[in-house]
């Protein structure tokens, strides 16, 4: 099946990426949110991504004004109907992701595929609540969008083979790379990511380490880009905690349980680098160790 039109919803940190993926690769693009503050910041943020892509010799100036220009922006929904492929990428909460399948379907072509870009909720559950479970399917795309090779495609169990061509053929026209995996709890990154950083929070909450030595350990002594606690805080303690819980809940064992100190940052309101302060307090010149 063709994709020619996608329809985006959410325009928050993920939606923004994968509308300039989506653009740059040569799709109309059609984005939505509930509030036309996300929709103007998305597009602002686009443009200066855009801007990087060209001076640093990315993209040419033409194709950066012609992706711009295949972005469209709508408070309406429903004005998603008409497209080929819907990337659901709204706030992490099942509620949130049910409402807006069941006010969408009403106006979808009987062809569409619908896709979440969800990092733990059940994509067969999410599936199942809809008119078109064999059209269903994960689309999980890494943060940021436009610079993580990866996307996990997940089937649900009711999506059928087309459904699945159709979407690795767009991962491979977006110059992204797909990997499957199978619709079970963090899918394959965060099931593996997910207990390595809150292995490193336990290993700070039992003093093992401190927050330095715990990140130049994994930095120097594993070759990772960036420590634990330092992707922790780049990711949102909030989204790492409920990841945990999805694992734990899910998979039904303790060896997920979430780490007690990532439960008291978040209580806290120590949310990382969205808060200003994680692991480290990023409201000076330079990061600091907050432990
Ligand atoms: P975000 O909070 O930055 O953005 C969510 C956006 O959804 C907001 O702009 C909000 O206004 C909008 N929204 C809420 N309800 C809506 C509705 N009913 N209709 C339309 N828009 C609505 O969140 P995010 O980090 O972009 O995450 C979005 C999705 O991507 C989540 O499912 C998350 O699990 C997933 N994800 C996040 C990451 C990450 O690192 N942040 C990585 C991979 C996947």
């Amino acid at each position: 099946m063709g994709i020619k039109q996608v329809g985006i919803v959410g325009a928050g940190q993920m939606g923004n990426g994968i509308a300039h993926v989506f653009a740059v690769a040569g799709y109309e693009v059609l984005m939505t949110d509930v509030s036309s503050e996300a929709l103007s910041s998305a597009m602002a943020l686009i443009d200066r991504n855009l801007d990087r892509q060209v001076s640093r010799k990315i993209i040419s100036a033409e194709d950066r004004a012609a992706a711009f220009a295949r972005i469209k922006t709508t408070k309406t929904l429903a004005d998603l109907g008409q497209t080929d492929l819907v990337i659901e990428a709204a706030t992490e909460r099942e509620m949130v992701k049910q409402a807006i399948f069941q006010d969408l379907l009403p106006h979808l072509k009987p062809t569409t595929i619908l896709t979440s870009n969800t990092s733990s909720i059940s994509i067969t559950r999410l599936a199942s609540r809809t008119d078109r479970p064999e059209k269903f399917m994960g689309f999980h795309f890494m943060n940021p969008v436009p610079i993580m090779q990866l996307v996990e495609l997940i089937r649900g169990i009711a999506t059928d083979q087309e459904t699945f061509t159709t979407c690795l053929e767009v991962v491979e026209r977006l110059g992204k790379t797909a990997a499957t995996a199978e619709d079970f709890p963090g899918f394959i990154v965060n099931r593996i990511l997910m207990p390595m950083i809150n292995e490193a929070i336990y290993t700070l909450y039992e003093g093992v380490g401190s927050v330095k030595s715990i990140d130049t350990s994994l930095k120097l002594g594993a070759n990772h880009p960036m420590g634990p606690l330092e992707l922790a805080d780049f990711i949102g303690l909030d989204t790492c905690l409920a990841i945990m819980n999805v694992l734990h809940e899910g998979l039904a064992d303790t060896k997920y349980r979430p780490c007690p100190l990532l439960t008291k940052y978040v209580e806290a309101g120590w949310l990382g680098r969205k808060s200003k302060r994680g692991f480290y307090d990023y409201r000076g010149e330079h990061p600091v160790p907050t432990r």
